[in-house]
């Protein structure tokens, strides 16, 4: 018999904005391919060969059972049958087109996901923004770094992520706030660690109320008060202004607004004793890390959700990128503010516009000439007029019946949104709800009235942008099973349905690839910046994320793509070239060309602690696992690490509560009402890292793997004003015995 014949190829892991490179060797007969071996990238510049416990049991969770094969429509009897693929568009077409006409376009909403690749991001944005015509376009990136997108763009007039990698390398100091990096961003963890060995002088510090797994190479560690990030460094710009360690030149030539950022800072007592009070501290080792942070040059502070997660997330993401740019720690190597994401590609769909308040391209409704713009470029009908409903809203919307159909692709909301009980009902409530989904124990597959199947990891062909900004290839190696599709087809055929042949005929992921880069650099020139507020214009609005080089890619060029981190462009031999740091110039995006910094006023969270409810609740991820298990879970070695949901408490809140390590406990938080909200039961973890007062617990169990693990049930939708990203560190329960 002939024998397999062996390649190898590489792709990109899908489980974290670390976006580590994936080299596989396939095997290859004549009626199948397989995944024999996998390993990390040695070639790719996030990883250079290393893959974490979760990127390296990827081939563990390919199975094709559990995998959903066939669309399917719920009939009259509320049952989900079978259908063939036409039947299932030519009704979402029929649908759409029937409401479009008698309720108008913005009845009409998507909520996607940073699991999508750019290119299925990208057509999902041309159809619903540019041709339904509506502008209630969300995703579940809103719960992971909207808040860092706002304060990015307040600070440097655009979403740009100014740092790399390799910067944590040539870092004198680095720091890590609300980042529990060694579980949720391992790979870049292990560089961290290495760099410390490499680099005796090089200091860490770790700011966070828990003690995390991440304090393992910490200097020092600041447990401090959840929720006051912003005073802790509103203290340090004032640290930094009384010390004489501010940056004078670079804050006279290249910023604005540090007057009353600093005058904001000092509405509180800015002495030591006072900010440690506030964020209930240590004051010598918050001294410490003040003197640490002002006399050091090259320094990077690594912000996460904790950040995020908040209700004035925005604020807090001004307030470390306050600091940074008043010593003038940005645009060289080892320093700048560097917000990592927690999803594979959630910076793919910023680029393309996939948040609710964006239009394309970086662009947002707001930017001079931007809707004509984009509308020329797709040659579509339908532009809407301004920002739609963020994805806490959007589900509010939903519940008021103002939006009729939701199509959702590659995510559970049912789960992961905050007060998801409310959500569910919502969902169940809406007229339409259309579920693009490769497993098939996704929760929200319970509330669709049309399943589609959908590709999967190592099926999905397109690009991904990682955390510094760096485009990759995830490779299509494997045939999808059954009559499951790609999410961008699913979307593209619906198009054309709805009578928009010429916009959405694409001929694979290279032609939208391909239009997206096209897009970037239309009519894209310098910006021309001047005094005065006016924003920058459409056509200058995108240099920072100019990828046009990239369009000129075919097929093979496509395929063979290297990985690059924008801004792209051509060397003198034509070769693509990338960008590693931005604002080495120090000029930003600003109609003057200089860097904001923003007033900002601490506030506590806004979930209000009570006798009912006197634990702040946290929730986060865990080590071995991704969003809602639904492709994690297959593989026992990840189930091995925790095995079953659980909450950490303090030693004393267990022993007022009667609860002692392993006993099974109820949390429970309390709505405005007044009435229970949530039921989450877990086995108790006693934890000397738990701040007394505070609990943690996992975000990730659906109703498939725990009845009762359910974390989104117990949080209120209170979000962010800015960013809309919802609270989701700082709830309020109370912990009883079960
Ligand atoms: Fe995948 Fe993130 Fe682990 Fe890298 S660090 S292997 S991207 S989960």
């Amino acid at each position: 018999a002939p024998q397999p014949a062996r390649c190898r190829a590489t792709t990109t892991c899908p489980y974290c904005g670390v976006g580590c490179g994936v080299a596989v060797e396939l095997e290859q007969d004549q009626d199948s391919v397989r995944i024999v071996s996998l390993s990390g990238d040695v070639a790719h510049p996030a990883n250079h060969g290393r893959l974490c416990v979760k990127g390296s049991a990827l081939a563990e969770t390919l199975s094709a059972d559990g995998r959903l094969t066939m669309p399917q429509v719920r009939d009259e009897a509320g049952v989900l049958r079978e259908v063939s693929w036409e039947t299932a568009l030519d009704l979402i077409a029929a649908r759409f087109a029937d409401l479009s006409r008698t309720h108008g376009g913005e009845s009409i909403a998507a909520y996607l996901s940073g699991q999508l690749l750019t290119e299925d991001y990208y057509v999902a944005n041309k159809l619903f923004k540019g041709f339904i015509g509506t502008p209630h376009l969300d995703t579940n990136s809103r719960l992971c770094m909207a808040s860092a997108v706002v304060a990015h763009k307040r600070a440097f007039g655009a979403d740009a992520v100014p740092c790399s990698y390799e910067d944590l390398e040539r870092a004198e100091l680095v720091v890590l706030v609300g980042s529990n990096l060694a579980w949720n961003h391992p790979v870049l963890f292990q560089r961290l660690k290495q760099a410390r060995i490499d680099n005796p002088l090089l200091r860490i510090v770790v700011i966070d109320p828990r003690v995390t797994d991440s304090c393992e190479i910490a200097d020092l560690y600041l447990g401090l008060r959840p929720g006051s990030d912003a005073r802790l460094f509103n203290g340090l710009l004032a640290y930094m202004a009384d010390r004489g360690r501010l940056d004078r030149l670079y804050l006279k030539a290249h910023t604005q607004g540090f007057d009353a950022a600093l005058k904001a800072a000092r509405r509180e007592d800015c002495s030591l004793a006072a900010i440690a009070r506030d964020c209930d501290v240590d004051v010598e080792r918050l001294e410490t890390f003040y003197y640490w942070f002002a006399t050091q040059l090259h320094v990077v502070t690594l912000f996460s959700q904790g950040v995020n997660q908040s209700t004035s997330g925005t604020d807090k993401g001004n307030a470390i990128i306050n600091c940074h740019l008043a010593g003038g720690k940005l645009g060289l190597p080892g320093a700048g503010p560097f917000s990592i994401t927690g999803q594979p590609n959630a910076m793919g769909g910023r680029e393309v516009g996939g948040l609710a308040n964006q239009l394309a391209a970086h662009m947002d409704y707001e930017t001079p000439g931007a809707r004509e713009l984009v509308g020329e470029f797709w040659n579509a009908p339908n532009i809407p007029q301004g920002p739609g409903h963020k994805a806490v809203e959007l589900f509010a919307a939903i519940e008021r019946g103002e939006i009729q159909a939701l199509w959702i692709m590659a995510t559970n909301p049912a789960v992961s949104l905050p007060d998801s009980t409310r959500v569910r009902a919502a969902l169940a409530a809406c007229p339409l709800v259309i579920v693009s989904e490769c497993m098939a124990d996704s929760d929200t597959l319970a509330y669709a009235d049309v399943v589609l199947p959908a590709s999967s990891w190592s099926e999905k062909d397109g690009t991904v942008t990682n955390s510094e900004r760096c485009i990759s290839r995830q490779r299509g190696l494997l045939a999808p099973p059954g009559e499951a599709r790609h999410d961008w087809w699913q979307l593209a055929e619906v198009g054309k349905r709805m009578g928009y042949q010429a916009a959405f005929g694409y001929s694979g992921p290279h032609a939208i690839f391909r239009e997206h880069a096209r897009l970037s650099g239309f009519r894209n020139v310098a910006p021309r910046h001047k005094a005065g507020s006016k924003p920058l214009a459409a056509s200058s609005i995108r240099r920072l994320f100019n990828i046009a080089p990239l369009a000129e890619l075919d097929r093979e060029g496509y395929d063979a793509l290297r990985p690059i981190q924008w801004p792209v462009r051509r060397g003198e031999k034509g070769e693509l070239i990338g960008t590693l740091r931005l604002f080495e110039d120090a000029t930003f995006n600003t109609p003057n060309g200089r860097a904001r910094l923003v007033p900002v006023t601490p506030q506590l969270p806004h979930q209000a602690l009570s006798d009912a409810t006197p634990l702040r609740l946290n929730t986060g991820r865990i080590r071995d696992q991704w969003h809602t298990m639904t492709r994690t879970a297959r593989s026992a070695r990840l189930m091995n690490h925790r095995a079953e949901p659980f909450v950490e408490l303090h030693p004393q809140d267990a022993a007022a509560r009667g609860l002692q390590d392993g006993a099974l406990a109820q949390l429970a938080g309390r709505d405005e009402q007044g009435s229970v909200r949530g039921d989450y039961r877990a086995r108790v973890r006693i934890s000397h890292g738990q701040r007394q007062g505070e609990v943690f617990i996992p975000m990730h169990w659906n109703d498939h793997f725990a009845s009762h693990g359910r974390a989104g049930a117990l949080l209120a939708g209170l979000v962010d004003p800015f960013s809309g990203q919802p609270e989701s560190k700082h709830g309020a329960v109370d912990v009883m015995p079960l």
